[in-house]
């Protein structure tokens, strides 16, 4: 409880830290800013050129899927308040329980512990068996790898990549293990960017933090982890297929509300039965993955996702309530004006605080997601959709994968994204897919 208080009201205390005043300069200067630019508010200004396209579509977005996500996160709390009074703690939930117990729930409900799952996760298996296997599978490409080439560190690994017909598309660069000197998490970069007009090919890295193997022991990662190779590939695929003339307009230079979602598809890549069964392979016994296993894995996916989406949409409506003010006496103190507007969605959860806080919320205020933390939710919603067309066709198949690779992958910025999602899926982007894939409905 100290922890998360402390936590939760971290620069708001009248101190050096407290950044209220300067939260709320800003929120009016963006402002100023969006008036000068002939808009009526910032958050008009920063969708003009999104697929949202206005902050009105954005927050109905939100607003839609916020209803279905509390009423999910009361169920869950429920649970953990009877295991609560099973165990006799004799309390009532508050937010600094929530992790705790609903690990405990989880045990219970879905019986999946981590180091039963790991040793079928060894880190070269899950990538050459796994990620490049469903690449090829999906897109007919293949990889060579390049040992002529120079390297920045001698971990990193370099491929070759050619498309299905043999020709040259890519280099791939590969920098797996953690380092001293080494920013954390997992990213997709280009070194180089596609374009014909500068008769260039993509160079791409994907670099991730995974433990070094040693002593003969293996790397092995957790099937988060193994989601997120997926998903940074995805990344690096919307680089490598992309086939324009100028690097402005080429590959993975999308709206932020859009460029998520290639590498949200891939993800599914992971849980395909074909798939999962050439990579989820036992690094002692060289066992496949029991089928029970993965069907634990795939159950327990949904699992806390009322308290998830709740957090995230928490924070999603507060960047768009801050960015959508258009006359400056509507600002009030800054505690103030974000209880109000979690108030008026429905968001003001005891038991599930926003995951950022206004006076701490980096992303709107200093990291380029101003008026864009929504991005996240719209992306996912767009993923669903396509993953749902493509299952309703077959699944992950060569000929929905290049259809895929046509309208999605390698257009870049060059059309209208909602007009060719559109002509991928059929019809326009709908909420009930996010509802239902995420177990909300
Ligand atoms: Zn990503």
């Amino acid at each position: 409880e100290r922890l998360f208080k402390s936590s939760f009201n971290r620069s708001q205390n009248d101190d050096d830290g407290d950044t209220r005043a300067t939260l709320e300069k800003m929120a009016k200067l963006r402002l100023q800013k969006a008036k000068l630019m002939g808009k009526k508010s910032y958050a008009e200004w920063r969708l003009q050129d999104q697929m949202a396209q206005n902050p009105a579509v954005a927050m109905d977005l939100l607003a839609k899927i916020a209803k279905p996500a509390v009423e999910k996160s009361k169920i869950e709390a429920k649970d953990i308040q009877d295991l609560i009074d099973i165990q006799h703690g004799g309390f009532k939930l508050e937010p600094w329980d929530w992790n705790f117990y609903s690990e405990q729930v989880r045990k219970a409900k879905y019986d999946l512990d981590e180091s039963q799952i790991k040793p079928y996760f060894e880190v070269n298996n899950v990538l050459e068996k796994g990620v490049f296997y469903a690449a090829n599978k999906m897109y007919g490409i293949t990889f060579k790898v390049r040992k002529d080439l120079p390297v920045y560190n001698s971990d990193v690994v370099v491929y070759e990549v050619f498309d299905k017909d043999g020709s040259s598309l890519a280099i791939y660069y590969l920098d797996f293990y953690t380092r001293d000197n080494k920013n954390g998490g997992a990213w997709m970069n280009n070194f180089v960017n596609q374009s014909h007009y500068l008769k260039q090919k993509p160079v791409i890295v994907n670099v991730y933090n995974f433990a070094k193997p040693v002593g003969g022991n293996p790397s092995l990662i957790s099937f988060d982890d193994v989601t997120t190779m997926f998903h940074e590939f995805g990344h690096t695929l919307h680089g490598l297929f992309a086939n324009q003339k100028y690097i402005s307009l080429s590959g993975t230079s999308v709206p932020r509300d859009y460029v998520e979602f290639p590498s949200q598809i891939n993800e599914h890549a992971a849980l395909d039965p074909e798939v999962l069964k050439n990579y989820a392979i036992h690094y002692q016994t060289k066992e496949v993955i029991p089928q029970a296993l993965i069907e634990k894995i795939k159950k327990a996916e949904t699992f806390n996702k009322g308290y998830d989406v709740t957090e995230l949409l928490a924070a999603a409506t507060l960047d768009m309530a801050w960015h959508s003010v258009e006359n400056e006496a509507d600002f009030k103190p800054t505690l103030q004006f974000e209880n109000e507007a979690l108030k008026k969605y429905g968001l003001l959860v005891n038991e599930v605080p926003t995951r950022y806080h206004s006076p701490y919320f980096a992303h709107i205020w200093s990291g380029g997601y101003s008026a864009g933390y929504y991005a996240y939710t719209w992306s996912k919603t767009l993923d669903y959709n396509a993953f749902d067309w493509m299952q309703a066709n077959g699944g992950l198949t060569r000929t929905n994968c290049e259809r895929f690779r046509k309208y999605i992958l390698s257009v870049g910025n060059s059309v209208d994204l909602n007009k060719a999602f559109k002509n991928f899926i059929g019809h326009e982007m709908k909420i009930e897919p996010y509802l239902i894939n995420a177990g909300l409905k």
